[in-house]
């Protein structure tokens, strides 16, 4: 039996690990769970899952989750009601939670940054959705993993799939994961891209995107911000760099191919010439049930793969024109230090401004192109976990202040 703390429990990544747990309840057992606000469905889980602990982002409703808790038909309530935490520290509590094997982590952005530390610190292995922390602070993390011996397994589909393919190689060697040095025999990676919300766009129409369609992708259901950087192919840019520092490649062996039938995750290949895939449907649920489940793989009843159902697999290089974002990635990612902090900070703002609706969707690339060159001067090579977070929070101020510029030609309305 495995051991689950679930971060980010109430979020798209965080429900389908815990539907995993019911799945596979003689291999999995939930004993640490925290969310942000959805008080609702958290309370939910607490009585189907009953953990030891339970930490909230938001301390201020601790007391109202503890009376609401309380206040549970006694045939619903579970047995023994989990211990409650709030804030950063009780996050980082449960994320480090002794009894703890696996911690998943599903918070979305830089919000995850301190948990996910505190679990590597306390030596848990990691199955990494949010990937924004190890973007903003690989020079930070992958030194205490390597410390602690705390092993990051990718829970991102693209990542999951190339790791997938590494165990098929003489290099399997997995304790090497994430130490930022080359996986040796790996000449290249491939990182498949649906092309998102606006694939089939023309890039003329792009200044008219709206958050709805922004929001709407066509083959993955996620949370909504990883679901807008997939509009942008910013989220395929974060994942290069989250390639860099799992698999330890250089920029240029890491390349991004759209795939719009999204059944190819990724692709390796190796010194000999040979190319690997991994393939499936699109469904987040794989990938975390191999985190879960690794070395092993479990048998599930889920539909099968059948490529004369999909009949065409397709590819096409990206135009950099249309996805300006995924250019500041690999940019922000070959300047290194500081640089994907500042960029991934300035992302996560820009992005909460547009669903806000007080930019538009090609503001985006601009705010960050703008903070990101302010930030040159200031680079720091090797920054500590304390220059990562004042970075973090000088980005997050400095996109407000270029968003002001900009808000002179902004339209009060968005266009229909
Ligand atoms: P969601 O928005 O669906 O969920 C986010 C979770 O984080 C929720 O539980 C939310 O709590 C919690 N949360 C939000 N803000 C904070 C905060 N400040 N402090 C603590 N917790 C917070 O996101 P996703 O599940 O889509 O994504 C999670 C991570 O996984 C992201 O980093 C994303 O890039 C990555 N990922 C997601 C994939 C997917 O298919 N969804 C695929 C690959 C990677 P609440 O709702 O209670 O407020
Ligand atoms: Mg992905």
């Amino acid at each position: 039996m495995k051991a689950l703390a679930v971060l980010g429990s109430t979020g798209s990544i965080g429900t389908q690990t815990l539907e995993l747990a019911e799945e596979f309840p003689d291999r999995f057992q939930v004993v640490a769970l925290t969310a942000g606000n959805n008080l609702d469905l958290l309370i939910e889980q607490i009585r189907r899952h009953a953990p030891e602990v339970v930490a909230l982002a938001n301390a201020d409703r601790v007391a109202e989750l503890r009376e609401r808790l309380g206040a549970l038909d006694a045939a619903v309530r579970p047995a023994r009601l989990p211990e409650l935490l709030g804030g950063n520290e009780g996050l980082c509590a449960a994320a480090a939670w002794p009894s703890a094997d696996l911690v998943v982590t599903g918070i979305v952005g830089c919000a995850g940054l301190l948990p996910t530390l505190a679990a590597v610190r306390a030596g848990k292995d990691l199955a990494l959705a949010n990937k924004e922390t190890l973007i903003a602070a690989g020079p930070v993390v992958l030194p205490e993993l390597e410390k602690s011996g705390a092993r990051l397994l990718p829970a991102d589909s693209e990542h999951s799939a190339i790791f997938q393919c590494l165990q098929g190689t003489p290099w399997a060697d997995t304790a090497r994961l994430s130490t930022g040095t080359p996986t040796p025999g790996l000449r290249r990676i491939q990182l498949t891209a649906s092309g998102g919300a606006f694939r089939d766009w023309d890039p003329a129409d792009l200044a008219k995107a709206t958050v709805a369609d922004a929001t709407s992708h066509p083959n993955w259901s996620m949370g909504r911000k990883i679901t807008v950087d997939s509009a942008s192919l910013m989220n395929k840019g974060l994942e290069v760099i989250e390639a860099h520092y799992l698999f330890g490649l250089d920029y240029d062996a890491i390349e991004i191919v759209i795939h719009p039938q999204s059944i190819i995750h990724s692709m390796v290949e190796l010194a000999d010439s040979s190319v690997l895939a991994q393939l499936g449907w699109p469904d987040m649920k794989l990938p975390i049930l191999y985190c879960l489940s690794w070395p092993e793989r479990l048998e599930t009843p889920w539909r099968r793969l059948d490529l004369t159902e999909v009949g065409t697999l397709s590819f096409r290089k990206p135009d950099p024109a249309k996805y300006p974002c995924m250019q500041l990635a690999y940019a922000a990612g070959r300047a290194g230090g500081t640089m994907p902090a500042v960029m991934n900070a300035a992302n996560e703002q820009a992005v909460a401004l547009f669903l806000a609706e007080q930019v538009h969707f090609l503001d985006i690339p601009r705010l960050i192109e703008r903070v990101c060159d302010r930030h040159r001067v200031d680079l720091m090579a090797a920054p500590s976990l304390s220059d990562v977070l004042a970075v973090d929070a000088w980005a997050r101020q400095a996109v407000h202040e270029a968003a002001a510029g900009l808000s002179a030609r902004v339209p009060a309305a968005l266009p229909a």
